[in-house]
């Protein structure tokens, strides 16, 4: 088997169900037996999806276009070595590259009849423990962003009522009216705490005793002011502190993991094998968070995962984007040893995102059901791909 054509698939959702920006990157690739996968750069958010269409068809041509599909770790190779910008790592190179290895999965998995989690070697598991990520841009198929504390509080009711005993929440993004808020990277203002202590005792008061809460800062602090977060409300019970500070230092991790009272996470900016290793090393991490359409596919957050084993570190995929990223990391997740909770995001219910596939992949009682059917399983909709913009790369026939 080869593959034959690649081609990329674009749905711009922006402003869409309380989506502010929102632009699903795919790949499907072809091959000469008529199988396809599908692949996702792990870029809908932020600003980065303009340019992963267009790696996506640049390095499927060098270096996916004519390749055996189940010579995933060959390929790999390839596009980390051969593209000369992979080898340093970022964002595009990465989420091109993820999208492509995902793809080479999905045919491998529907060649062979058989779900990602098995080709990895793992039986099915039980659904898998999940939690629901990002309360603050609010709840539901068109949820809309949470500003005072009594919003806090009801999204909380509202999560705990469906079953989940784990939730995350940024108190710091948004501010006291709902917009984006700025000024957060120095030392925080009484002003600014009492607004997060306020919200994050709401939260609390919302889920009662027996849920978990994963605060996520997104990078949106300094160690600082991570620091003063994680001090005031660490007697709430906090399961972990997510992305305290940039992306850029293990050092700035390791100071806040030496002084935080709460156990750290990340990993959703890091890429490959490489990018972990000096925050496990250092131990400054306790939970590791890769994105798999960003840390380099299927087989690089293989690979990482099981990095992560070796320094006792469990894994919690990152998880943003359409429902293919969803099927994706279930995959993953199903198929590695340490896997320790799944990210159901305030996304996943969106209508405009969740009606781009014909499964709708939900969780029941804070618990996901890992599919079983042949690859990723997923069938993009005949109407939604009339909408997309589409264009590819094929081998001369
Ligand atoms: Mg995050």
């Amino acid at each position: 088997m080869k593959v034959t054509k690649v081609e990329v698939l674009e749905a711009d959702l922006s402003g869409r169900d309380g989506m502010a920006s929102w632009k699903v990157v795919l790949v499907r690739l072809h091959t000469d037996e008529g199988i396809s996968g599908l692949g996702e750069a792990g870029m809908a958010y932020g600003t980065g999806a303009p340019a992963a269409g267009p790696m996506i068809q640049t390095l499927g041509e060098r270096f996916v276009l004519g390749a055996d599909p189940f010579h995933t770790d060959s390929v790999w190779e390839d596009l980390f070595r051969r593209s000369i910008w992979a080898d340093g790592g970022g964002p595009v190179v990465f989420s091109a590259i993820s999208a492509l290895d995902a793809a080479l999965w999905d045919i491998k998995g529907r060649a062979l009849g058989k779900p990602v989690h098995q080709l990895l070697g793992r039986a099915t598991p039980n659904p898998l423990r999940c939690y629901a990520s990002q309360l603050h841009l609010g709840w539901g198929e068109d949820g809309r962003r949470l500003a005072s504390p009594a919003q806090y509080r009801d999204t909380a009711i509202q999560v705990r009522e469906l079953g989940y005993d784990c939730i995350k929440v940024n108190p710091v993004m948004l501010d006291d009216e709902g917009g984006y808020a700025t000024g957060l990277r120095g030392t925080l203002t009484p002003a600014q705490r009492n607004l997060y202590r306020k919200r994050m005792e709401a939260v609390r008061e919302g889920l009662g005793p027996d849920v978990d809460i994963i605060l996520e800062l997104n990078a949106l602090t300094s160690t600082n002011g991570a620091l003063q977060i994680a001090d005031l409300v660490h007697d709430l019970g906090i399961l972990f502190i997510e992305e305290p500070t940039h992306n850029n230092s293990s050092h700035a991790h390791l100071k806040m993991a030496r002084k935080s009272p709460v156990r750290l996470a990340i990993g959703e900016r890091l890429y490959t094998r490489w990018g972990f290793l000096p925050y496990l090393e250092e131990g400054s991490i306790d939970m590791i968070q890769p994105d798999v359409c960003l840390v380099g596919g299927i087989s690089e957050a293989y690979r990482v995962a099981h990095l992560a084993q070796a320094y006792d570190v469990g894994v919690q995929a990152h998880v943003c984007g359409s429902p293919l990223a969803t099927a994706i990391a279930l995959q993953f997740e199903a198929g590695i040893p340490n896997f320790d909770i799944h990210e159901n995001h305030a996304y996943t219910m969106r209508r405009a995102n969740r009606e781009l596939f014909e499964e709708d992949l939900q969780p029941k009682n804070g618990k996901f059901a890992v599919p079983t059917e042949p690859g990723f399983g997923m069938t993009l909709r005949t109407d939604a791909e009339k909408d997309m913009v589409k264009y590819s790369v094929e081998l001369p026939k």
